[in-house]
């Protein structure tokens, strides 16, 4: 199991899924939304145009984002996980292209589901560490946005896009451009859903338990 997708809405836990996963595999990940805030924060030409749609909780137009990350799954096609791409069906279908070109294919996409109220309220109290990118709760995994990182020391932040305003715009995007990606795969036989309205660590084990079960059906 070498090629993942995480799927699912903003604040469905796919960053820090990736990363417990990127750990447990021994494959990177890309998230892609952590891709563009780099560049916005380093104030690229790629920076300057993301910035335009992220602050708006907009989509970049696919040949755009295409761009942005062909050359990172060139450079990883051996193995890795994806955060936020594909994100519409012209990605995928662009994604496949790709690897069809070094004869390779996504292993499994992996759709986190997650209920809207669930997110809302996830959104509204989440914060990340500017070093080590991990993700924390506010009130609850860190008192408040002064505390350093528990996990470096690092400093928090709010993304400037988590606000109840861009969520609803974001939600917006996902129905209609990424949620038809769900039977893309489906119909492809590699979707699993996972209850995402858990624990992270519960969420964990039952990605371990899918990726365990999907390894089997690929041997057999
Ligand atoms: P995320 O951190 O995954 O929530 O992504 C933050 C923002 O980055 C999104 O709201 C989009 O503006 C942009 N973005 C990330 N991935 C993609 C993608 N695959 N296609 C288009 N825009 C993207």
């Amino acid at each position: 199991m070498k090629r993942l997708i995480l799927l699912g809405p903003p604040a469905s836990g796919k960053g820090t899924q990736g990363n417990l996963i990127e750990a447990a595999l021994g494959v990177p990940t890309c998230s892609t939304g952590a891709l563009l805030r780099d560049e916005i924060a380093a104030d690229t030409v790629l920076g300057r145009e993301a910035g335009k749609y992220l602050s708006k909780g907009q989509l970049l137009p696919d040949d755009l984002m295409l761009a942005a990350v062909r050359g990172w799954i060139e450079r990883r096609r051996g193995g890795f996980i994806l955060d936020g791409f594909p994100r519409t069906l012209v990605q995928a279908g662009a994604l496949d292209e790709l690897l069809a070109g070094w004869s390779l294919e996504i292993d499994a996409a992996l759709y986190l589901d997650v209920s809207e109220e669930v997110l809302e309220e996830r959104i509204l109290h989440r914060v990340q560490c500017t070093e080590c990118r991990a993700i924390f709760r506010l009130g609850d995994e860190v008192a408040d946005i002064e505390t350093p990182c528990p996990s470096c020391g690092g400093s928090l932040h709010r993304r400037k896009d988590d606000t109840p305003e861009t969520l609803q715009l974001r939600l917006e995007e996902y129905r209609q451009k990424t949620a038809p990606l769900l039977g893309f795969y489906r119909d492809r036989g590699n979707l699993f859903r996972i209850n995402g309205d858990q624990s992270s660590q519960s969420v964990f084990k039952e990605i371990e338990r899918v990726i365990g079960k999907a390894e089997s059906k690929q041997h057999s």
